[in-house]
């Protein structure tokens, strides 16, 4: 599931003080706090999310490592990572509300103890971009270039953070782990909470000499250009997937993967529905009555069509294997269904009206009004 974004998520501006952002977590805690909502899944699932926001956006360094990078900054290597922002629900519900509503300050403090653990691998995010085409190219296929920036492994120093020829050292606060543990005294006794180490930030290495070009972080911005194939056949909405050009890991993580969802757009005369091609065929009463040998789009281009004598209005006629190829298999194709909307003239002469009249069954001249209502009506 994507996550939202932490200032989204706290309804403040990414300019926000300090100040700001405790208001909003105040209200928004005290809102959708466990308490107050007992049993309510989606409020807890608030409160949670409301917390982590404010976990990152309360401290400085987070905040600015979030700027930069994003979620990817905080993630955890796998699904399995334990630890993570939930793990503070391990306490006890009343000491939490305790120290919510009585204290003034020291709010964060709830959520500092996640014990997140950001030494290991974490994945880069996935991207997703929107990539619009016309009705042909999706049909065909096609061969487009887009432009995006990504968070990409920093070049000069592959990743570790350490200016070249220099080397990360193991961080002696936290031996490495990314952890500390702090003990602090509350009205309820003393409380130990393991924390994110605060010499290292959590990286469990030190970096002396950091490198030039991506100041230590070891992931850079790039503005990169990615040509993605567009297979034939392709549908609005579907999605082409490029394995590892999301963005980059840290610490040996994987990079995320991109997704680029395709809009197709309309096309003028052609209704795409799944692999089929729906066209309206647009004949004359007299075509339709006698038959004809129209001119008809098609994917290939225009094509002789020869109308059956006594086409009815709104029949449908299916051309096998004249529809779009199908994405997973281009040998397969769907069809090209045709619907004749048939025109009755409005504008007739005496002489041709008397000619119509002449198709009508001699026994019905006394109800020549009827006849002459039918064009009538449409008239109107
Ligand atoms: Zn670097
Ligand atoms: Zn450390």
């Amino acid at each position: 599931m994507a996550k939202r974004d932490y200032y989204e998520v706290l309804g403040v501006s990414k300019g926000a003080d300090e100040n700001e952002i405790k208001k909003a977590y105040r209200k928004l805690a005290k809102k959708y706090h466990p308490d107050a909502n007992p049993g309510d899944k989606e409020a807890e699932e608030k409160f949670k999310e409301v917390g982590e926001a404010y976990e990152i956006l309360s401290d400085a360094q987070k905040r600015a490592a979030y700027d930069q990078y994003g979620h990817a900054a905080f993630e955890q290597g796998g699904m399995g990572g334990g630890g993570g922002f939930s793990g503070g629900f391990g306490m006890d519900m009343g000491d939490i509300f305790e120290s919510f509503f009585g204290g003034s300050g020291g709010f964060g403090d709830i959520f500092g103890g996640g014990g997140r653990r950001r030494n290991g691998p974490v994945n880069g995010s996935d991207i997703q971009v929107g990539l619009t085409i016309t009705f042909e190219e999706a049909v065909f296929g096609c061969s487009k270039e887009i432009s995006l920036n990504v968070t990409d492994t920093c070049d000069q120093c592959h990743g570790t953070g350490a200016k070249p020829g220099t080397r990360a050292e193991t961080c002696s606060r936290c031996r490495g782990t990314g952890q500390e543990t702090v003990v602090r005294q509350t009205p309820l006794g003393s409380m130990r909470t393991v924390t994110t180490c605060s010499a290292c930030g959590g990286s469990g290495k030190i970096i002396k000499e950091k490198c030039s070009k991506c100041g230590g972080q070891g992931r850079v911005r790039v503005a990169k250009k990615i040509k993605v194939d567009i297979p034939k056949g392709i549908n609005h909405g579907q999605s082409i997937r490029k394995s590892g050009l999301g963005e980059a890991g840290v610490n040996g993580g994987r990079a995320g993967d991109l997704y680029i969802e395709i809009r197709v757009m309309p096309h003028k005369r052609f209704v795409r529905n799944g692999n089929d091609i729906l066209l309206d065929v647009n004949i004359d009463m007299i075509q339709a009555a006698l038959g004809a040998n129209i001119t008809i789009p098609t994917l290939e281009g225009d094509e002789v069509y020869c109308v059956k004598a006594g086409t009815q209005p709104e029949s449908k006629v299916i051309l096998r294997n004249k529809g779009v190829w199908n994405v997973r298999n281009n040998k397969e194709r769907g069809n090209m269904i045709l619907t004749f909307k048939v025109s009755i003239p409005t504008k007739l002469t005496e002489k041709q009206k008397e000619l119509l009249r002449s198709f009508s069954n001699p026994d019905a001249e006394p109800q020549k009004e009827e006849h002459r209502g039918l064009f009538g009506k449409k008239k109107k």
